[in-house]
Protein backbone atom coordinates (compact mmCIF):
# COMPACT_ATOMS: atom_id res chain seq x y z
CA UNK A 1 0.00 0.00 0.00
CA UNK A 2 1.25 3.64 -1.00
CA UNK A 3 1.27 6.63 1.35
CA UNK A 4 -0.90 9.51 -0.17
CA UNK A 5 -1.11 13.03 0.32
CA UNK A 6 -3.37 16.03 -1.26
CA UNK A 7 -1.67 19.10 -1.94
CA UNK A 8 -1.58 22.27 -4.34
CA UNK A 9 1.74 21.74 -5.83
CA UNK A 10 4.26 19.22 -6.01
CA UNK A 11 8.16 20.71 -7.10
CA UNK A 12 10.40 18.14 -8.22
CA UNK A 13 13.99 19.08 -7.15
CA UNK A 14 14.65 21.30 -4.13
CA UNK A 15 17.53 24.21 -5.81
CA UNK A 16 16.98 28.03 -6.59
CA UNK A 17 14.19 27.31 -9.01
CA UNK A 18 12.53 24.81 -7.10
CA UNK A 19 13.03 27.14 -3.45
CA UNK A 20 12.01 30.11 -5.26
CA UNK A 21 8.75 28.70 -6.34
CA UNK A 22 7.93 26.70 -3.44
CA UNK A 23 8.27 29.53 -1.37
CA UNK A 24 6.23 31.92 -3.94
CA UNK A 25 3.52 29.14 -3.20
CA UNK A 26 3.50 29.01 0.13
CA UNK A 27 3.54 32.90 0.50
CA UNK A 28 0.23 33.04 -1.70
CA UNK A 29 -1.26 30.11 1.14
CA UNK A 30 -0.55 26.97 -1.20
CA UNK A 31 0.44 23.23 0.70
CA UNK A 32 3.71 22.28 -1.01
CA UNK A 33 5.60 19.52 -1.20
CA UNK A 34 9.20 19.77 -2.21
CA UNK A 35 10.59 16.68 -3.37
CA UNK A 36 14.88 16.71 -3.44
CA UNK A 37 16.80 13.80 -4.73
CA UNK A 38 19.77 14.78 -2.72
CA UNK A 39 20.31 14.04 1.13
CA UNK A 40 20.08 18.23 1.53
CA UNK A 41 18.17 21.04 -0.51
CA UNK A 42 20.10 23.31 -2.73
CA UNK A 43 21.84 21.85 -5.82
CA UNK A 44 23.91 23.83 -7.62
CA UNK A 45 22.63 27.33 -6.10
CA UNK A 46 23.97 26.27 -2.50
CA UNK A 47 27.69 26.15 -4.67
CA UNK A 48 27.09 29.31 -6.10
CA UNK A 49 28.39 32.37 -5.66
CA UNK A 50 24.99 33.54 -5.00
CA UNK A 51 25.40 36.17 -7.35
CA UNK A 52 21.32 36.61 -8.58
CA UNK A 53 22.47 38.81 -12.06
CA UNK A 54 21.26 39.31 -15.72
CA UNK A 55 21.34 41.61 -18.80
CA UNK A 56 20.04 44.99 -17.93
CA UNK A 57 17.48 44.90 -21.22
CA UNK A 58 16.70 42.34 -23.86
CA UNK A 59 18.78 43.64 -26.27
CA UNK A 60 21.61 43.61 -24.17
CA UNK A 61 20.73 39.60 -23.17
CA UNK A 62 20.16 39.68 -27.44
CA UNK A 63 23.39 40.76 -28.26
CA UNK A 64 25.27 38.26 -26.06
CA UNK A 65 23.02 35.03 -27.06
CA UNK A 66 20.82 33.87 -29.47
CA UNK A 67 18.40 31.95 -27.43
CA UNK A 68 14.41 32.41 -27.54
CA UNK A 69 13.78 35.80 -27.81
CA UNK A 70 9.94 35.14 -25.66
CA UNK A 71 12.31 33.42 -22.72
CA UNK A 72 14.90 35.82 -22.60
CA UNK A 73 11.98 38.25 -21.57
CA UNK A 74 10.50 35.95 -19.38
CA UNK A 75 14.34 36.80 -17.39
CA UNK A 76 14.23 40.46 -18.26
CA UNK A 77 10.82 40.91 -16.93
CA UNK A 78 10.21 39.09 -13.81
CA UNK A 79 13.79 39.45 -12.47
CA UNK A 80 12.72 43.25 -10.40
CA UNK A 81 10.27 41.55 -9.40
CA UNK A 82 12.29 38.53 -7.64
CA UNK A 83 14.53 41.02 -6.36
CA UNK A 84 11.88 43.04 -4.51
CA UNK A 85 10.14 39.57 -3.53
CA UNK A 86 13.71 38.54 -1.92
CA UNK A 87 14.01 42.55 0.03
CA UNK A 88 10.63 41.90 1.60
CA UNK A 89 11.37 38.71 2.52
CA UNK A 90 14.42 40.03 4.50
CA UNK A 91 17.08 38.40 2.63
CA UNK A 92 20.38 40.04 2.91
CA UNK A 93 21.65 41.63 -0.43
CA UNK A 94 24.88 43.19 -1.24
CA UNK A 95 24.71 46.59 -3.25
CA UNK A 96 23.47 46.55 -7.35
CA UNK A 97 26.91 45.96 -9.28
CA UNK A 98 28.42 44.97 -12.78
CA UNK A 99 28.72 41.18 -12.95
CA UNK A 100 30.12 40.15 -16.68
CA UNK A 101 28.31 42.83 -19.20
CA UNK A 102 25.41 42.83 -16.56
CA UNK A 103 24.24 43.71 -13.54
CA UNK A 104 23.41 42.01 -10.27
CA UNK A 105 23.07 41.63 -6.53
CA UNK A 106 25.07 38.80 -4.44
CA UNK A 107 22.02 37.56 -2.11
CA UNK A 108 22.57 35.19 1.10
CA UNK A 109 21.42 32.27 -0.56
CA UNK A 110 21.68 29.86 2.46
CA UNK A 111 19.70 32.92 4.26
CA UNK A 112 16.87 32.41 0.76
CA UNK A 113 17.07 28.36 1.41
CA UNK A 114 15.82 28.47 4.74
CA UNK A 115 13.41 30.97 4.83
CA UNK A 116 11.97 29.01 1.56
CA UNK A 117 11.43 25.93 3.63
CA UNK A 118 10.33 27.66 6.49
CA UNK A 119 7.80 29.28 4.54
CA UNK A 120 6.63 25.86 3.31
CA UNK A 121 6.80 24.41 6.23
CA UNK A 122 4.33 27.15 7.78
CA UNK A 123 1.97 26.82 5.00
CA UNK A 124 1.59 23.13 5.96
CA UNK A 125 3.87 21.81 2.97
CA UNK A 126 6.63 19.44 3.39
CA UNK A 127 10.52 19.84 1.66
CA UNK A 128 11.53 15.49 1.74
CA UNK A 129 14.95 14.56 0.91
CA UNK A 130 16.83 11.55 -0.09
CA UNK A 131 13.52 11.22 -2.81
CA UNK A 132 13.33 10.12 -5.86
CA UNK A 133 10.48 10.95 -8.53
CA UNK A 134 9.01 7.51 -10.18
CA UNK A 135 6.63 8.89 -12.06
CA UNK A 136 4.54 12.40 -13.09
CA UNK A 137 0.68 11.10 -13.08
CA UNK A 138 -1.36 11.91 -15.53
CA UNK A 139 -5.69 12.32 -15.55
CA UNK A 140 -7.61 13.35 -18.15
CA UNK A 141 -5.58 17.09 -20.23
CA UNK A 142 -3.51 17.90 -16.97
CA UNK A 143 -1.77 16.18 -14.24
CA UNK A 144 -2.42 14.31 -10.76
CA UNK A 145 0.95 14.37 -8.96
CA UNK A 146 3.63 12.37 -8.63
CA UNK A 147 4.82 9.01 -7.15
CA UNK A 148 7.99 8.80 -5.07
CA UNK A 149 10.41 6.62 -3.60
CA UNK A 150 12.20 6.84 -0.30
CA UNK A 151 13.77 4.50 1.86
CA UNK A 152 10.68 4.06 3.84
CA UNK A 153 8.58 3.04 0.60
CA UNK A 154 6.42 4.46 -2.37
CA UNK A 155 4.48 7.47 -1.78
CA UNK A 156 1.32 9.21 -4.24
CA UNK A 157 1.62 12.72 -3.87
CA UNK A 158 -1.73 13.86 -5.26
CA UNK A 159 -1.77 17.63 -6.72
CA UNK A 160 -2.93 19.19 -9.89
CA UNK A 161 0.11 21.26 -10.00
CA UNK A 162 3.51 19.95 -10.77
CA UNK A 163 6.77 21.91 -11.49
CA UNK A 164 10.15 20.33 -12.44
CA UNK A 165 13.07 21.60 -11.81
CA UNK A 166 15.85 18.99 -11.56
CA UNK A 167 18.65 21.56 -12.65
CA UNK A 168 19.61 19.68 -15.79
CA UNK A 169 21.53 16.97 -17.15
CA UNK A 170 24.85 17.73 -16.84
CA UNK A 171 25.92 14.81 -14.48
CA UNK A 172 25.05 12.27 -17.10
CA UNK A 173 27.95 11.81 -19.34
CA UNK A 174 26.09 9.61 -22.01
CA UNK A 175 23.68 12.61 -22.34
CA UNK A 176 26.45 15.08 -22.44
CA UNK A 177 27.75 13.46 -25.16
CA UNK A 178 24.34 12.88 -27.01
CA UNK A 179 23.45 16.51 -26.84
CA UNK A 180 26.24 18.74 -26.16
CA UNK A 181 29.35 17.17 -28.32
CA UNK A 182 31.13 13.64 -28.25
CA UNK A 183 33.90 15.15 -26.06
CA UNK A 184 31.51 16.29 -23.56
CA UNK A 185 31.30 12.99 -21.75
CA UNK A 186 34.84 13.31 -20.14
CA UNK A 187 33.76 17.15 -19.34
CA UNK A 188 35.15 17.61 -15.56
CA UNK A 189 31.74 19.03 -13.82
CA UNK A 190 31.39 22.29 -11.97
CA UNK A 191 27.68 21.83 -10.51
CA UNK A 192 26.04 19.77 -8.24
CA UNK A 193 26.46 15.42 -8.96
CA UNK A 194 22.71 15.50 -8.69
CA UNK A 195 21.08 16.41 -11.87
CA UNK A 196 21.48 13.77 -14.57
CA UNK A 197 18.03 14.69 -17.25
CA UNK A 198 15.65 12.86 -14.09
CA UNK A 199 13.51 16.13 -15.61
CA UNK A 200 13.98 15.79 -18.65
CA UNK A 201 13.09 12.40 -18.64
CA UNK A 202 9.68 12.72 -16.11
CA UNK A 203 8.64 15.03 -18.39
CA UNK A 204 8.66 13.39 -21.32
CA UNK A 205 6.82 10.47 -20.20
CA UNK A 206 4.29 12.56 -19.04
CA UNK A 207 3.75 13.94 -22.33
CA UNK A 208 6.11 16.55 -22.60
CA UNK A 209 9.01 17.02 -25.61
CA UNK A 210 12.53 18.37 -25.72
CA UNK A 211 12.96 21.54 -27.18
CA UNK A 212 15.16 21.49 -30.61
CA UNK A 213 18.39 20.68 -30.41
CA UNK A 214 20.65 22.67 -28.26
CA UNK A 215 24.25 21.64 -28.28
CA UNK A 216 25.27 24.98 -25.75
CA UNK A 217 25.92 25.24 -21.53
CA UNK A 218 27.38 27.27 -19.02
CA UNK A 219 30.71 26.46 -18.51
CA UNK A 220 34.25 27.81 -17.68
CA UNK A 221 37.63 27.16 -18.84
CA UNK A 222 39.20 25.48 -16.00
CA UNK A 223 43.20 23.93 -15.62
CA UNK A 224 44.06 20.86 -16.79
CA UNK A 225 44.30 17.95 -15.62
CA UNK A 226 42.71 18.95 -12.29
CA UNK A 227 40.06 17.36 -9.56
CA UNK A 228 37.04 19.27 -9.31
CA UNK A 229 36.07 18.27 -5.82
CA UNK A 230 34.58 20.86 -4.07
CA UNK A 231 32.93 24.33 -4.40
CA UNK A 232 36.03 25.86 -3.77
CA UNK A 233 38.02 23.85 -6.67
CA UNK A 234 35.29 25.41 -9.33
CA UNK A 235 35.95 29.10 -8.14
CA UNK A 236 39.77 28.72 -7.93
CA UNK A 237 40.39 26.67 -11.03
CA UNK A 238 38.51 28.61 -13.25
CA UNK A 239 40.70 30.98 -15.37
CA UNK A 240 38.06 33.96 -15.58
CA UNK A 241 41.26 36.27 -17.28
CA UNK A 242 41.29 33.89 -20.16
CA UNK A 243 39.32 36.97 -21.40
CA UNK A 244 42.10 39.01 -21.70
CA UNK A 245 44.84 36.46 -22.83
CA UNK A 246 45.05 34.22 -26.13
CA UNK A 247 43.65 30.41 -26.71
CA UNK A 248 45.62 28.65 -29.03
CA UNK A 249 44.10 25.03 -30.29
CA UNK A 250 46.47 22.13 -30.59
CA UNK A 251 47.22 23.37 -34.32
CA UNK A 252 48.46 26.67 -32.77
CA UNK A 253 45.72 28.26 -33.77
CA UNK A 254 43.39 30.84 -32.47
CA UNK A 255 39.76 29.78 -32.57
CA UNK A 256 37.74 32.19 -30.88
CA UNK A 257 37.29 35.99 -29.54
CA UNK A 258 38.59 35.01 -26.21
CA UNK A 259 37.28 38.79 -25.41
CA UNK A 260 34.17 37.59 -25.93
CA UNK A 261 33.43 36.10 -22.31
CA UNK A 262 35.35 33.08 -20.59
CA UNK A 263 32.13 30.74 -20.82
CA UNK A 264 31.26 31.34 -24.12
CA UNK A 265 35.13 30.46 -24.95
CA UNK A 266 34.71 27.23 -23.13
CA UNK A 267 31.80 26.21 -25.48
CA UNK A 268 34.12 26.26 -28.40
CA UNK A 269 36.96 25.15 -26.75
CA UNK A 270 35.75 21.46 -26.16
CA UNK A 271 34.86 21.18 -29.81
CA UNK A 272 38.65 21.59 -30.56
CA UNK A 273 41.00 18.22 -31.49
CA UNK A 274 41.57 16.95 -28.07
CA UNK A 275 39.20 19.15 -26.34
CA UNK A 276 41.55 21.14 -23.99
CA UNK A 277 43.43 24.22 -25.38
CA UNK A 278 46.51 26.15 -24.20
CA UNK A 279 45.65 29.88 -22.55
CA UNK A 280 48.03 32.09 -22.87
CA UNK A 281 49.00 35.40 -20.68
CA UNK A 282 51.60 37.98 -19.56
CA UNK A 283 52.60 39.84 -16.61
CA UNK A 284 49.96 42.39 -17.04
CA UNK A 285 47.31 40.27 -17.37
CA UNK A 286 48.58 37.98 -14.33
CA UNK A 287 49.23 40.91 -12.09
CA UNK A 288 46.01 42.66 -13.12
CA UNK A 289 43.15 40.13 -13.66
CA UNK A 290 44.68 36.43 -13.08
CA UNK A 291 45.16 37.42 -9.21
CA UNK A 292 42.64 39.36 -8.94
CA UNK A 293 38.97 38.48 -7.81
CA UNK A 294 36.62 37.67 -10.80
CA UNK A 295 33.85 39.77 -9.28
CA UNK A 296 33.70 42.65 -6.89
CA UNK A 297 33.93 41.09 -3.03
CA UNK A 298 35.20 37.66 -4.17
CA UNK A 299 38.95 37.00 -2.83
CA UNK A 300 41.82 37.53 -5.08
CA UNK A 301 43.85 34.22 -5.77
CA UNK A 302 47.08 33.53 -7.93
CA UNK A 303 44.85 30.93 -10.31
CA UNK A 304 48.36 30.14 -11.95
CA UNK A 305 50.09 28.94 -8.89
CA UNK A 306 47.35 27.03 -7.35
CA UNK A 307 46.54 25.49 -10.70
CA UNK A 308 50.05 24.28 -10.78
CA UNK A 309 50.17 23.08 -7.45
CA UNK A 310 47.40 21.05 -8.15
CA UNK A 311 48.77 19.09 -10.90
CA UNK A 312 47.74 21.44 -14.39
CA UNK A 313 50.26 21.48 -17.06
CA UNK A 314 51.13 25.35 -16.94
CA UNK A 315 54.81 27.08 -17.51
CA UNK A 316 56.11 30.48 -17.21
CA UNK A 317 58.51 31.94 -19.54
CA UNK A 318 61.40 35.07 -19.76
CA UNK A 319 60.37 34.67 -24.29
CA UNK A 320 57.77 34.40 -25.82
CA UNK A 321 60.14 31.70 -28.30
CA UNK A 322 60.25 29.54 -25.26
CA UNK A 323 56.54 28.71 -25.13
CA UNK A 324 57.16 26.37 -28.25
CA UNK A 325 59.25 23.32 -26.57
CA UNK A 326 56.27 23.24 -23.33
CA UNK A 327 53.66 23.39 -26.39
CA UNK A 328 55.12 20.46 -28.18
CA UNK A 329 56.16 18.65 -25.28
CA UNK A 330 51.67 18.97 -24.39
CA UNK A 331 50.95 17.58 -28.30
CA UNK A 332 50.08 21.39 -29.43
CA UNK A 333 52.28 22.73 -32.47
CA UNK A 334 55.12 24.69 -30.46
CA UNK A 335 56.35 26.68 -33.73
CA UNK A 336 52.66 27.76 -35.05
CA UNK A 337 51.79 29.00 -31.24
CA UNK A 338 54.54 30.77 -31.31
CA UNK A 339 54.44 32.13 -34.56
CA UNK A 340 50.31 32.87 -33.78
CA UNK A 341 51.33 35.21 -30.43
CA UNK A 342 53.92 37.26 -32.67
CA UNK A 343 50.98 37.81 -35.17
CA UNK A 344 48.65 38.03 -32.60
CA UNK A 345 50.62 41.31 -30.70
CA UNK A 346 51.66 42.76 -34.82
CA UNK A 347 47.79 42.85 -36.03
CA UNK A 348 47.10 44.38 -32.16
CA UNK A 349 49.52 46.99 -32.37
CA UNK A 350 49.19 47.80 -36.18
CA UNK A 351 45.29 46.31 -37.64
CA UNK A 352 43.21 44.79 -34.93
CA UNK A 353 40.48 44.41 -37.05
CA UNK A 354 41.65 41.89 -39.46
CA UNK A 355 42.30 39.90 -36.37
CA UNK A 356 41.48 36.15 -37.25
CA UNK A 357 39.41 35.06 -35.26
CA UNK A 358 37.85 38.45 -34.91
CA UNK A 359 38.10 39.93 -31.43
CA UNK A 360 35.76 42.62 -30.06
CA UNK A 361 37.35 43.77 -27.18
CA UNK A 362 40.70 43.82 -24.62
CA UNK A 363 42.94 44.74 -27.43
CA UNK A 364 46.79 44.39 -25.66
CA UNK A 365 49.52 42.54 -27.00
CA UNK A 366 50.92 39.57 -24.79
CA UNK A 367 54.05 40.74 -24.63
CA UNK A 368 55.26 41.59 -21.10
CA UNK A 369 57.51 39.07 -19.37
CA UNK A 370 57.31 36.50 -17.72
CA UNK A 371 54.80 34.81 -19.75
CA UNK A 372 51.79 32.15 -18.45
CA UNK A 373 50.94 29.14 -20.37
CA UNK A 374 48.06 27.03 -18.77
CA UNK A 375 46.15 23.67 -20.51
CA UNK A 376 42.94 24.28 -19.72
CA UNK A 377 39.84 22.54 -20.51
CA UNK A 378 36.03 23.03 -20.25
CA UNK A 379 34.12 22.21 -17.08
CA UNK A 380 30.04 22.00 -17.54
CA UNK A 381 27.82 24.09 -14.97
CA UNK A 382 24.64 23.55 -16.45
CA UNK A 383 23.46 22.60 -19.87
CA UNK A 384 20.56 24.60 -22.34
CA UNK A 385 18.46 21.90 -23.75
CA UNK A 386 15.95 20.90 -21.95
CA UNK A 387 11.97 20.56 -21.65
CA UNK A 388 9.84 22.27 -24.43
CA UNK A 389 8.42 25.31 -22.46
CA UNK A 390 5.93 28.22 -23.45
CA UNK A 391 7.14 31.84 -21.73
CA UNK A 392 4.22 30.86 -18.92
CA UNK A 393 6.73 28.75 -18.26
CA UNK A 394 4.31 25.66 -19.16
CA UNK A 395 5.74 22.42 -20.24
CA UNK A 396 4.40 22.12 -23.71
CA UNK A 397 3.64 18.51 -25.86
CA UNK A 398 5.30 17.61 -29.51
CA UNK A 399 2.21 19.68 -30.49
CA UNK A 400 3.26 22.50 -28.96
CA UNK A 401 0.10 22.38 -26.86
CA UNK A 402 0.68 23.36 -22.93
CA UNK A 403 0.18 20.17 -20.42
CA UNK A 404 -2.33 21.50 -18.21
CA UNK A 405 -0.54 22.03 -14.36
CA UNK A 406 2.31 20.87 -15.57
CA UNK A 407 5.57 23.97 -15.13
CA UNK A 408 9.47 24.03 -15.75
CA UNK A 409 12.20 26.27 -14.38
CA UNK A 410 15.24 26.53 -13.84
CA UNK A 411 18.25 24.32 -15.92
CA UNK A 412 15.58 22.01 -17.19
CA UNK A 413 13.78 24.59 -19.52
CA UNK A 414 15.35 23.91 -22.73
CA UNK A 415 16.68 26.85 -25.02
CA UNK A 416 16.88 30.36 -23.15
CA UNK A 417 20.12 30.40 -23.91
CA UNK A 418 22.05 28.62 -26.79
CA UNK A 419 25.57 30.00 -27.35
CA UNK A 420 26.08 33.08 -24.70
CA UNK A 421 24.76 32.93 -20.86
CA UNK A 422 23.20 36.00 -18.87
CA UNK A 423 22.92 34.50 -15.13
CA UNK A 424 21.53 30.78 -14.03
CA UNK A 425 20.56 32.10 -10.95
CA UNK A 426 18.16 34.51 -12.67
CA UNK A 427 17.39 32.02 -14.73
CA UNK A 428 15.89 29.87 -12.34
CA UNK A 429 14.32 32.12 -10.36
CA UNK A 430 12.98 34.19 -12.32
CA UNK A 431 10.93 30.89 -14.39
CA UNK A 432 10.27 30.02 -10.90
CA UNK A 433 8.05 33.07 -10.38
CA UNK A 434 6.76 32.68 -14.04
CA UNK A 435 5.40 29.15 -13.19
CA UNK A 436 3.68 30.54 -10.36
CA UNK A 437 2.08 33.56 -11.85
CA UNK A 438 0.26 30.91 -14.48
CA UNK A 439 -0.62 28.27 -11.93
CA UNK A 440 -2.10 31.10 -9.99
CA UNK A 441 0.19 31.33 -6.96
C1 LIG B 1 30.52 26.99 -8.27
C2 LIG B 1 29.29 27.60 -8.89
C3 LIG B 1 29.13 28.96 -8.83
C4 LIG B 1 27.99 29.55 -9.40
N1 LIG B 1 27.82 30.88 -9.26
C5 LIG B 1 26.75 31.47 -9.80
C6 LIG B 1 26.49 32.85 -9.61
O1 LIG B 1 27.19 33.54 -8.84
N2 LIG B 1 25.45 33.42 -10.28
C7 LIG B 1 24.62 32.68 -11.08
O2 LIG B 1 23.70 33.23 -11.69
N3 LIG B 1 24.77 31.34 -11.21
C8 LIG B 1 25.80 30.73 -10.58
N4 LIG B 1 25.95 29.37 -10.69
C9 LIG B 1 24.92 28.60 -11.45
C10 LIG B 1 23.66 28.41 -10.59
O3 LIG B 1 24.00 27.88 -9.35
C11 LIG B 1 22.68 27.50 -11.33
O4 LIG B 1 22.48 27.98 -12.63
C12 LIG B 1 21.32 27.43 -10.60
O5 LIG B 1 21.49 26.95 -9.29
C13 LIG B 1 20.37 26.51 -11.37
O6 LIG B 1 19.16 26.44 -10.64
P1 LIG B 1 18.26 25.14 -10.78
O7 LIG B 1 17.19 25.24 -9.76
O8 LIG B 1 17.91 24.92 -12.18
O9 LIG B 1 19.29 23.95 -10.37
P2 LIG B 1 19.91 23.65 -8.94
O10 LIG B 1 20.04 24.88 -8.15
O11 LIG B 1 21.12 22.82 -9.17
O12 LIG B 1 18.79 22.73 -8.26
C14 LIG B 1 18.41 21.49 -8.81
C15 LIG B 1 17.96 20.61 -7.65
O13 LIG B 1 17.29 19.46 -8.14
C16 LIG B 1 17.73 18.34 -7.42
N5 LIG B 1 17.46 17.15 -8.24
C17 LIG B 1 18.14 16.67 -9.29
N6 LIG B 1 17.55 15.57 -9.76
C18 LIG B 1 16.46 15.36 -9.00
C19 LIG B 1 15.43 14.39 -9.01
N7 LIG B 1 15.42 13.38 -9.88
N8 LIG B 1 14.44 14.47 -8.10
C20 LIG B 1 14.45 15.47 -7.15
N9 LIG B 1 15.42 16.41 -7.09
C21 LIG B 1 16.40 16.36 -8.01
C22 LIG B 1 19.19 18.63 -7.18
O14 LIG B 1 19.72 17.83 -6.13
C23 LIG B 1 19.13 20.11 -6.82
O15 LIG B 1 18.87 20.30 -5.44
C24 LIG B 1 27.03 28.75 -10.08
C25 LIG B 1 27.18 27.36 -10.09
C26 LIG B 1 28.28 26.78 -9.49
C27 LIG B 1 28.39 25.29 -9.48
Amino acid sequence: MRASLDCDLVVIGGGMAGMTAAARAAGAGARVVVVEKAAEIGGSAALSGGYLWTSTSLAQMRRHDDGDPDLHAVVIEEYPAVLEWLRQRGIEMGPPQPVLFGRGCQIDMQGHLRGAVRDVEAAGGHVVRNTETLAILREGAGVAGVVTSHADGEAELRARKVLIATGGFQGDAEMRARHIHPAARDMGLRSNPVSNGAGLALGIAAGGAMAGPNSGFYGHLVAHPVALKTDSDFVNYTQYHSIHGVLLNREGRRFVDESHDDHASSQVALRQTGATTLLVWDARVQRDFATAAPVAGAAPLDRFELAVKAGARGGRFDRLEDIARFADSLGFDGSACVATLASFNHQVARAPEALEPPREGHYRPVDKPPFYVLEVASAITFTFAGLWTDARARALDPFGAPIEGLYVAGADVGNVYRRGYSGGLALAATFAFRAMRTAGF
